[in-house]
């Protein structure tokens, strides 16, 4: 089979009958139609049990088990009535995917026949036999059980695939001894803790509100490729990213592709998978195309964060698997091709009220302001504090790639602000609030603050952690990743810094003075404090390197780096205080951190030994015999021939450092192995690499034998 006949096919073989037909109306049919929402749910069940759910999913109240028959019963007619036959307790265990074990709703009665049963016990928790789930040792191997948990506050729903569908409950899961397991538990720890201290400093503004809770719109960025290419590619299906493939002639240069019109493939497929999260009540708004060649993009509205992130994880699925009824294949990996973008995940956070307030939103009276710029500076208070951590929720073999590869912010964590926010906050530390002209500000005995313009900030693709005018929008999270861990972390240090603040804020309360004083003159230590983090220029330029270094900055360039501060005294205080992570569920997750890291760089290393013994090294070697049969006087081939013996030695010489290196593991213990990888796996894959696309630079097409970056890219 020649390498033509690929791209041919690719070109091909999809055809517009493969479209699945789907429904225009949105509002009416579709939105949310396979969800069961506390409305529909509410309709279903007695008085009292709903009055006894709806304690525990707004108040947290725990779950009266003598209600879980009733409810049960309830889901089950819901989810036959939609063609369901199984259920399963859909839970995010520490691998960063969803996990789901089906049961069937049908059990055999004494007549030989078989009825649907579901109870409440069945509704309530699971046991999943749980030893092939990553636990840190936070399982012993004799108590091999952990166990699923529905999470009330999160709507059940119904997955389909072609030949039927599940009724999905959300769960945690966790181990017997009680210690989370997922990543669902930690997050909904992280928005109690910011609820409570958010909710204590909103008094001192006046504002009293039941709830408050972090919100998050993530933007995921992923590459289309046609199958066909894909399958031929080992490097793609064991790894996730391509390990070869010089760079084309053509990549981004021509900036052509950013927001251009969308293929019709693509877009059928785009409205297709829209239509089903739709049908999942995820409320997705914007698809554009992105930077790099076949790279796009989905976006939901932002919702509260933990829905956020069940729906994020949903959106993933959902786009893999529909990619394949339009012959694509959806990479998610943070970086599938080298010499173009990766794909990021942008979380766009901030913090609401159950009022419609949105704590990051300058307000219109001096009074509102004020309160904004309070919990603006905790925003930048926590991320100064705890750059570690944000570095750390995002650290993966595959983000390194990205991060710091001028195209993606760098590793190094700043934030934002925009000149005319910093200038305010700088006036106030100037103690000239009433001075800064461009700011706009005025002085009336107190400083008072004027209505600040909105999203009067400029545009700053750069930066790590940017204000966008009424939220923050986080950068360097990875495209495949789940944005649980992220967001916890972003709650949990925000939460600690309101705390702080408040604290500060109360004891300058107890002495005299007005509120506005006080807080003014909070926000103007802790901003001062803090400025350091704040940086509004171009974030991948060299000088900023320099500059980060001279303001202490730090720069944690490997996951490995990062990963390694997880334990720190500073962040086993920190989770603690809060109630989010404990020291053992954080030394496991540590582990487990290194352990992915290591079986990922471990299984990049043998793939690219593989496939350089045993289709690239070949191809090369039949080059050269063919060429060297030629027996006419050829200045072609003889310079060929001179270049293909340079070319192919460095390639086997490469080859053979990478196989003692694969040979090796490092040590037993999980971070030895993990610096093993970076250290000298890595640089010995990156050397294979460098040989074997000199290569197909060089060799006959027909004898190279993978897919080309020029025929993935751009046959589409
Ligand atoms: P961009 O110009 O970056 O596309 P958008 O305003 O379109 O900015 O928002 C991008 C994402 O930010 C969307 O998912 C949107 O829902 C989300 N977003 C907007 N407001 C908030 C908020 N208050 N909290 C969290 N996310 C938000
Ligand atoms: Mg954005």
């Amino acid at each position: 089979m020649t390498h033509e006949f690929d791209v041919i096919s690719a070109a091909k073989n999809w055809r517009f009958k493969d479209v699945r037909k789907v429904s225009s109306d949105i509002a009416g049919e579709v939105f949310a139609s396979d969800v069961l929402d506390l409305d529909e749910l509410r309709e279903l069940v007695s008085k009292p049990v709903w009055k006894s759910l709806q304690a525990t999913i707004e108040k947290g109240a725990p779950l009266d088990p003598s209600i879980a028959d009733t409810i049960a019963l309830a889901m089950k007619k819901w989810a036959l009535e939609r063609g369901a036959t199984h259920y399963t307790h859909w839970f995010q265990p520490l691998t960063g995917y969803t996990a789901e074990k089906h049961d069937s709703f049908f059990v055999p009665v004494s007549s030989g026949k078989a009825i649907a049963s579901f109870s409440g016990k069945e509704l309530i928790q699971a046991e999943p036999d749980a030893s092939s789930f990553p636990s840190g040792g936070l399982r012993a191997t004799f108590e091999a059980r952990g166990y699923t948990a529905w999470d009330p506050t999160s709507p059940a729903f119904i997955m389909r695939h072609s030949n039927g569908a599940t009724l999905c409950i959300p769960s945690a899961f966790a181990s017997w001894t009680g210690e989370a397991l997922d990543l669902k538990t930690p997050l909904l720890r992280s928005m109690e803790a910011l609820n409570k201290s958010a909710k204590r400093a909103l008094r001192h503004f006046g504002v009293e509100v039941n709830k408050v809770f972090s919100t998050v719109g993530p933007e995921q960025e992923y590459f289309l490729i046609d199958e066909e290419f894909y399958y031929r590619r080992p490097d793609l299906v064991m790894t996730g990213r391509t390990l070869f493939g010089a760079k084309p002639p053509r990549g981004q240069e021509l900036e052509d592709h950013y927001f251009g019109s969308i293929p019709d493939r693509v877009l059928s497929f785009m409205t297709d998978v829209e239509n089903q999260l739709y049908a999942l009540g995820i409320p997705v708004k914007t698809r554009h195309n992105e930077v790099a060649p076949s790279q796009y993009e989905i976006a939901p509205h932002f919702e509260p964060s933990n829905l956020a992130a069940d729906h994020q994880q949903l959106i993933m699925q959902v786009l893999k698997n529909t990619a394949r009824r339009y012959g694509l294949v959806a990479l998610l990996h943070e970086k599938p091709f080298a010499g173009v973008n990766g794909s990021g995940k942008h979380c766009n956070w901030s913090m609401g009220t159950d009022t419609g307030l949105n704590l990051l939103e300058p307000g219109e009276t001096p009074h509102e302001n004020l309160q904004f710029l309070f919990f603006c500076t905790a925003v930048i208070k926590a991320v100064d504090e705890h750059q570690d951590l944000l570095r750390l929720s995002v650290a993966s073999a595959s983000n390194d790639h990205r991060l710091g590869a001028n195209e993606a912010p760098p590793a190094i964590i700043s934030i934002f602000l925009g000149d005319q926010l910093t200038e305010i906050l700088e006036g106030l530390g100037n103690g000239q609030a009433g001075s800064s002209r461009r700011a706009g500000v005025l002085e009336l005995g107190v400083p008072v603050l004027p209505p600040l313009p909105k999203h009067a900030v400029d545009r700053n693709r750069t930066s790590p952690f940017a204000f966008t005018g009424n939220k923050f929008e986080f950068r360097a999270v990875g495209a495949s990743q789940s944005i649980s861990f992220p967001i916890t972390v972003i709650n949990t240090i925000v939460a600690d810094a309101i705390d702080q603040m408040t604290d500060a804020l109360e004891a300058r309360l107890k002495k005299k003075g007005t509120l506005e004083q006080a807080v003014l003159e909070v926000i103007r230590e802790t901003f001062q404090k803090h400025k350091r983090i704040v940086f509004n220029g171009d974030n991948y330029s060299a000088a900023w390197h320099k500059e980060a270094a001279k303001r202490g900055l730090l720069n944690l360039r490997t996951a490995v780096d990062a990963i390694e501060r997880f334990t720190d005294e500073k962040n086993l205080k920190l989770f603690s205080r809060l109630g989010v992570l404990s020291e053992r569920e954080i030394r496991a997750r540590q582990e487990i951190m290194y352990d992915i890291y290591f079986k990922q760089v471990n299984i990049e290393g043998e793939t690219t030994e593989w496939i350089a013994q045993t289709q690239i090294l070949p191809g090369a070697l039949s080059y050269l015999a063919e060429l060297s049969e030629i027996e006419v006087e050829s200045r072609a081939a003889k310079r060929t021939i001179e270049q293909l013996v340079e070319a192919t030695d460095a390639l086997s010489d490469a080859l053979e450092k990478l196989k003692a290196q694969n040979a090796e593991l490092g040590g037993d213990e999980v971070h030895e192995k993990a610096h093993h990888m970076r250290d000298n796996v890595l640089p010995a894959m990156a050397e294979v690499r460098k040989a074997a696309d000199a290569l197909e630079r060089l060799l006959a097409d027909k004898y190279w034998p993978l897919p080309s970056y020029r025929e993935m890219l751009f046959v589409k």
